[in-house]
């Protein structure tokens, strides 16, 4: 008799792709969450040889994000009747089997997401995964699925804090959280390769900084945009992640006329050699200014004046802000000159304001301290520092161009402010940075309830943004999100980068 062959494997079409894997006993809605996740696209079926089950393998797409690869290792073809029907001994080989399943799909996978059935509550098999996960030494985040029409979703996840995981609760049947879902799940993926060719000044680099905003309060809780996920609402412009280049630093220098930009461009770069690149279209006569450093390249944009001081005048060159916020989502990071002794201007703190809520990586200069006497100097660094009550974070530096005084710190410390906006911070530390944050301090009685905190994920870098899932994030004030940022950029040490902190209900 002829042997059945083996369907010829599929092409595996989503090979290159990073992989989630999805696993978790029977019935807890892997398929359900599967096809969910995949929404409109194709599922892959691979029929491997030797395999003696079907392995469900989908692409999950977002427009501008990251495109992954789920792998549902569901015990599709697993008969848990039947194992069962063969008492003790069945169900032992059953469930050597979906460990053996999720071993594979860990061997593979970037990440791990154990699908538990809120309803079931917590199993000792539950437990027996997550003991094999956790050896796994990959991140894994445990979905709480099934949470819908529960009315104390809280009590429902409490159990489940003991497999010492990230919670998330989602009903996949109803789509709840599972755009969340999708987010936490590119959170686990390792970065994408860096993209090659973005050359400098031909606007492929207008995502940076300011170009982020677009996507500034889209929240994943937010309208249907799809009609078949409640939460799929996708945000209207999502510009794409820039690659972090740390040999490539971009700086703006804002600050009225006069203030003394020029001179610093002149003062940093010192005798290093620049190259000074013409930028077409633009009005003024400003230019990219780069130098090396070391193996850094620093290239000061939209600079005026440099080289080319003669050919501008100063009426040309008027002090607007929304020209110098178009400069700043040029750069990196953005260097605002002030002048010593104009002292602290109304546009200046205006600007200052304008940068912060647009969550621009950026320091204060105050130039020109050659002419400050020596005395005056306690008072005028105390306007300054009032300038910046309400971004504590931003650094403030006290240098002359003209001497030279106080410039030493400068581009060390832009790279710095750079670099931690590309921080990432992983999932062990995350959960000892949310217990200490309670432990410290607990959330504070609100219309007589104390809000609950479920589990702190990081969403986005540049700017690195934390959010905490709560049960009511209305009940979150000001005074205690304040103190939330200040620990996190504590323990993170995230000090000078702009942060976003969110608290979102998960209802
Ligand atoms: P799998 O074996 O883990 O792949 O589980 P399935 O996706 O086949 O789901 C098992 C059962 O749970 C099915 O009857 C689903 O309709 C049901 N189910 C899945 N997700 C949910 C959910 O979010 N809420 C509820 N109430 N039922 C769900
Ligand atoms: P920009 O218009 O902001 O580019 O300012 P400039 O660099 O052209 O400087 C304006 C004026 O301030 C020039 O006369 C500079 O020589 C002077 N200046 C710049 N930096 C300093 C400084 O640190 N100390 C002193 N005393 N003068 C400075």
């Amino acid at each position: 008799m002829p042997i059945a062959q083996p369907p010829a494997p599929s092409a595996p079409v989503t090979t290159h792709l990073p992989k989630i894997a999805l696993v978790g006993r029977p019935n807890v809605g892997k398929s359900t969450l599967f096809n969910r996740l995949i929404r409109a696209n194709r599922a892959i079926t691979h029929d491997r040889p030797g395999v003696t089950r079907d392995r469900m393998e989908g692409q999950v797409r977002s427009r501008g994000k990251q495109t992954f690869a789920i792998v549902d290792t569901g015990g599709i073809t697993l008969d848990a009747h039947a194992a069962v029907a063969q008492g003790p001994e069945g169900i032992r080989g059953f469930e050597a089997e979906i460990l053996r399943q999720a071993e594979a799909a860990m061997a593979e996978a970037a990440g791990i997401c154990l699908v538990v059935d809120g309803r079931d509550g917590l199993t000792p098999f539950d437990e027996h995964l997550a003991a094999h996960l956790r050896r796994a030494g990959k991140p894994v985040l445990v979905v709480v699925n099934k949470v819908d029409g529960v009315e104390r979703e809280d009590e429902m996840l409490a159990e489940f804090h003991a497999l010492g995981f990230p919670l998330l609760p989602v009903s996949a049947a109803h789509g709840h959280n599972v755009r969340v879902l999708e987010d936490e799940m590119r959170e686990m993926l390792p970065d994408e390769p860096e993209e090659e060719g973005v050359e400098e000044g031909d606007g492929a680099e207008d995502d940076f900084g300011l170009g982020a905003e677009a996507d500034a309060d889209a929240d994943a809780d937010d309208g249907d945009a799809e009609g078949d996920n409640a939460e799929s609402g996708e945000p209207a412009a999502e510009p794409k992640a820039p690659p972090y280049d740390p040999t490539h630093l971009r700086l703006a220098m804002l600050g009225r006329p006069n203030a003394g930009k020029s001179s610093l461009v002149n003062a940093l770069t010192g005798q290093q050699r620049m190259i000074v690149s013409d930028m077409a279209g633009t009005t003024r006569d400003s230019v990219d200014v780069s130098f090396e450093s070391g193996d850094k390249t620093i290239t000061f944009v939209d600079t005026a004046g440099v080289r080319r001081r003669s050919r501008i005048t100063d009426s040309v060159e008027r002090y607007s802000v929304n020209a110098s916020l178009k400069s700043t989502t040029k750069a990196h990071v953005t260097l605002l000159v002030l002048d010593a002794l104009q002292g602290v201007t109304q546009q200046d703190k205006r600007l200052v304001d304008l940068l912060d809520e647009r969550k621009t990586p950026f320091m204060v200069l105050v130039n020109k301290i050659d002419l400050v006497p020596r005395k005056l100097m306690p008072d005028l660094e105390a306007s300054f520092k009032g300038m910046l009550e309400f971004c504590p974070h931003v650094p403030l530096l006290y240098l002359s161009a003209k001497s030279g005084k106080g410039l030493d710190p400068v581009l060390p410390l832009a790279e710095r402010i750079r670099a931690e906006c590309h921080a990432r911070v992983g999932t062990g530390q995350l959960n000892r940075a949310m217990d200490e944050v309670l432990t410290r301090h607990q959330p504070p009685v609100v219309r007589r309830l104390r809000p609950k905190f479920f589990y702190l994920t990081q969403a986005e870098t540049n700017p690195p943004t934390f959010v905490f899932f709560v049960n009511d994030a209305d009940r979150i004030q000001t005074p205690y999100a304040r103190y939330v940022e200040k620990s996190l950029r504590r323990m993170f040490r995230i000090e000078h980068a702009p942060m976003r902190v969110r608290f979102r209900s998960s209802h």
